[in-house]
């Protein structure tokens, strides 16, 4: 696949800015957007903080304009790693620039996320989003946050319309323009999901990946792409609920009164994976769900001990096998 442009612009007063940053995790590297046409700007993430030509192209970009904020969609450090330089680089950022991010005590309290918010902190520049706050870009600019946990406990996407435009959501590692996020909590999860498809946005800005639009005015791509999300997630739902009900295999913990391990259920849903990363991220989302079924009310969680080890056994409700 060809390598995307490092600078994009997406649309008046909106420009995406490549992190530099490709990787195993991060695709091509992390979006972030500039916003706003005038003196001052607003900027969307942060990148890593460790790619010396990201910066020179935000500078690029700004030409004698300054970015007076930093809005942040969630703490992983790909999004805010840029925060700590960007403050003492006052060719790209204005002397009085604050750095907004949803707060969450546990994320914020963690050693990596207060070390690289410290400086921001110490300054007195660090900001609260509230679900629902505008922030104003000028010109009729305007974005809105929507808090959309999930991928982290701290999300936040952003709406933003163009004037004479369309609305546009920035989705941060929400949804990405390809391939599935990591899902942290799959219950707030598909919450957020339906959230944005709520909003019915004609483009997707997403924080990997390449930028979603396109389709027809009554079914934009961007809202397949949500769809789609939500349903693939739904088959896998009911294929896990469908594959608890059968009787666990006859292995140990026994007797298997308890259920079905996490392994067990995703050997039989993923069959065909063998590349024992690609399994445990199999057996990571079979647990996510069947965790999310527990918490539906529709299964149950018991624990049973096999040598050292202990081990979960899921069934469906009202079940003794
Ligand atoms: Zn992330």
């Amino acid at each position: 696949m060809d390598r995307p442009a490092p600078i994009v612009r997406v649309a008046k007063g909106i420009v995406r800015v490549l992190g530099m940053n490709p990787g195993p995790f991060t695709l091509d590297g992390t979006n972030t957007y500039l916003v706003g046409n005038g003196e001052r700007r607003l900027l969307v993430d942060t990148g890593d903080g460790e790619q010396p030509a990201y910066f020179d192209m935000l500078k690029e970009c700004l030409g004698g304009s300054r970015i007076d904020r930093i809005l942040l969609t969630h703490w992983h450090a790909d999004h805010i790693g840029g925060v700590r330089r960007l403050l003492d680089m006052p060719d790209i950022v204005a002397p009085d620039c604050t750095v907004h991010k949803c707060p969450d005590e546990a994320v914020d309290s963690s050693e990596a996320v207060a070390a690289m918010l410290a400086l921001a902190k110490s300054r007195n520049k660090l900001r609260s989003i509230a679900d629902a706050e505008v922030f104003d870009a000028g010109d009729g600019l305007q974005l809105r946050a929507l808090f959309t946990p999930g991928h982290a406990d701290d999300h936040m996407a952003f709406t933003v319309r163009p004037p004479a435009g369309e609305l546009m959501l920035l989705t941060g590692d929400l949804v990405l323009g390809r391939g599935t996020t990591v899902v942290q909590d799959l219950g707030p999860y598909m919450d957020s999901l339906h959230r944005v498809l709520a909003v019915r946005p004609s483009a997707l800005l997403p924080g990997h990946g390449p930028i979603i639009s396109g389709g027809d005015a009554a079914h934009p791509d961007a809202v397949r792409l949500i769809e789609g999300y939500i349903a693939h997630r739904n088959m896998r739902e009911r294929q896990i609920a469908a594959v608890i009900c059968g009787p666990p295999p006859d292995a140990p913990p026994s007797p298997r009164n308890g259920g079905w391990r996490v392994e067990e259920v995703a050997s039989v849903v993923y069959p065909d994976i063998t590349d024992p990363p690609v399994v445990r991220a199999a057996q990571n989302n079979t647990r996510l769900h069947l965790d999310k079924l527990v918490r539906d009310g529709s299964a149950k969680v018991s624990h049973a001990a096999v040598g050292d080890e202990r081990v979960d056994l899921y069934a469906p409700i009202g079940s003794a096998f």
